[in-house]
């Protein structure tokens, strides 16, 4: 049994897809252990995304996942990590395949509706960022 962290972003709790968003994830027999909904300060968006602070989108990308709320969830399963960047498609939506999240609902490279966990170090770390053991129900 696997864990990924998954982040429905700003512009999909903004635009009403929560529930879009969860409904695929139970449709596809991934159970959720944690959710909850936050609004990252800066330091935090930069903290979380460190890994791609060299990149040219960087100031853009934490300034649009501090723009509103978000809504973390652990994600549980086999192979959730794949499964779930399955679901969500490529980070260019113009790339994603058919009947992804993604393809479906982003608008731009940047404001993809999702976010996922690629492996499973980052899982764990993801994971820890947003939750702390009490906040896991492995019931
Ligand atoms: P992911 O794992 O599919 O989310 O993709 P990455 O880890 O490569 O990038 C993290 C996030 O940065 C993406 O989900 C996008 O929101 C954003 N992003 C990636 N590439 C670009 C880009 O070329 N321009 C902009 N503005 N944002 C990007």
């Amino acid at each position: 049994m696997e864990r990924t962290l998954s982040i429905i972003k700003p512009d999909g709790v903004s635009r009403g897809l929560i529930g879009e968003v969860i409904k695929r994830f139970e449709e596809n027999d991934i159970k959720i252990v944690a959710m909850k909904m936050v609004h990252l300060s800066q330091a935090d968006a930069e903290k979380f995304y460190a890994v791609h602070k060299e990149r040219p989108f960087f100031g853009s990308l934490t300034e649009f996942m501090t723009s509103g709320p978000i809504v973390p969830m652990i994600l549980e399963g086999d192979n959730v990590i794949e499964k779930n960047r399955t679901l969500m498609g490529a980070t260019n939506f113009k790339e994603a395949a058919e009947g992804t999240i993604r393809r479906d609902f982003a608008t731009d490279i940047e404001k993809n509706i999702v976010h996922g966990s690629d492996a499973p170090e980052t899982a764990a770390v993801e994971i820890g960022f947003f939750f702390n053991q009490f906040e896991i129900n492995d019931r």
